[in-house]
């Protein structure tokens, strides 16, 4: 890569850039599960825009669809003002989503980002229970914000807060915690009146960590921390910013475990092609903000609002979870050939449907596997608290050809990186 190709990032932005320097190359375009940059390189994508691209990139028909709306004068700014698009996308969801799985939430709209979503389960939780605690999980990662970083389980991240971050208690993740439950280490805590232990207004969790390594929650324990909450009156909140929206096979990553949370986060690929958008479901019993105690300018992307409502043409059936699981299974199969293949890398299987990854218990060998990935024409990215993890997170339309090229380019590299 040249290095004037780079230079303006260099000699322009601010060094907190972080992507720019992992794939060094301008991007041009791109189409379904395929990105080329500049010179006209193709690059297989296994990141999806950090997951906000589950229907791959510049689908047809949503790009038609925004086309269409720009072109006929829709309105552009954002709000909360009633309009069309804001109509069309919340009877689609309620239609689509909530009916068939008989859950009763309210949609709120808390702004343009993920963040901005556990932002807004936070406070409601506290508002509603009048407590401050919060109980989050090791490797946790819930956004950006002084809120949402505070129930971070990074400490990296959350020392760029430049302050103690506050109002958070750690518990350790379900696949850490086989032979010491840490939920029964929690029960005795809050039974324990002595203990000192405030009873917190919440729990939440990811039930995939996304960037804390693929660490996927057994559905036994969703279901203990569920009959916890409701025992205890504690709200729980399941941040679903990047395992939801099909990414583990179902719209929701918790339905496989028959829990009903009280607050739901939505953002990602909530929007479709990928434009800013966010969603907070509450249980209408905790829908307790009045008009405007909760606002801002971008809570409300009309042209988010397109792409949404089209996306979720694709959960009318259930071929589409059908086809994720098949390549789920196909891509569960490659990785187990690689832990095979190459036992150098002392490979760990993570992760469930198209949330999928290999920990790499040598050190910063997954780094170079993504470089070298990268090299090939292969987009993917680490995660886990040491980047240990080669994480998988293709769109969830790529197709059999595209995942076979995808793990051939993943294979070369790994042997090449070995050599
Ligand atoms: N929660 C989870 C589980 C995430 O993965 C992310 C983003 N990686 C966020 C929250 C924050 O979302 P955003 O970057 O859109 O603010």
């Amino acid at each position: 890569i040249s290095n004037d190709k780079m230079e303006t990032f260099e000699k322009y932005e601010s060094v907190v850039r972080s992507y720019s320097r992992g794939w060094p190359t301008v991007f041009e375009k791109a189409k379904g599960y395929k990105i080329w940059d500049v010179d006209g390189k193709e690059f297989i994508d296994f990141f999806a825009g950090a997951g906000a691209l589950n229907y791959g990139h510049n689908d047809d028909v949503m790009q038609e669809k925004l086309i269409e709306y720009i072109r006929n004068d829709g309105i552009l700014h954002s709000l909360d003002m009633g309009t069309t698009p804001r109509k069309m996308f919340l009877e689609a969801f309620q239609e689509t989503i909530l009916t068939p799985r008989n859950l009763r939430y309210q949609i709120m709209f808390p702004g343009p980002t993920g963040t901005n979503s556990v932002e807004s389960a936070l406070k409601i939780a506290r508002k509603v229970t009048g407590r401050d605690t919060v109980i989050s999980f090791t490797n946790a990662f819930h956004g950006m914000t002084i809120g949402s970083l505070s129930v971070t389980g990074n400490s990296f991240k959350r020392h760029g807060a430049g302050v103690p971050l506050h109002h958070s208690v750690f518990m350790p993740f379900d696949e850490y915690a086989e032979d010491q439950d840490s939920l029964v280490y929690l029960e005795r805590f809050l039974e324990d009146n002595g203990s000192g232990v405030a009873l917190p207004a919440a729990i939440i969790l990811e039930t995939v960590q996304g960037e804390g390594g693929i660490n996927a929650a057994r559905m036994e324990w969703l279901r203990k921390i569920e009959t916890l909450c409701k025992r205890w009156d504690i709200l729980l909140i399941v941040d679903d910013v990047q395992a939801g929206c099909g990414r583990t096979g179902t719209f929701f990553s918790f339905e496989p475990a028959g829990i009903n949370p009280d607050i739901v986060c939505l953002s990602k690929s909530i929007g479709g092609i990928g434009l800013p958008m966010a969603i907070t479901l509450i249980k209408p019993e905790y829908d307790k903000w009045g008009p405007g105690e909760h606002n801002g300018t971008f809570r409300g992307n009309n042209l988010a609002f397109i792409g949404a409502t089209e996306a979720l043409r694709y959960w009318e059936t259930d071929d589409f979870s059908n086809e994720i699981k098949a390549s789920a299974a196909f891509i569960r199969r490659q990785v187990d050939s690689i832990i095979d293949r190459f036992p150098e890398l002392k490979g760990e299987a993570r992760g469930r449907g198209l949330m999928q990854g290999i920990a790499v218990n040598v050190e910063g060998l997954a780094n170079e596997i993504c470089a070298e990935s990268f090299n090939r024409g292969l987009i993917i990215e680490t995660s886990g608290p040491n980047d240990e993890v080669v994480k998988f997170l293709p769109p969830l339309i790529i197709d059999q050809v595209g995942l076979e090229k995808g793990f051939e380019i993943l294979n070369q590299s790994i042997k090449h990186v070995l050599s």
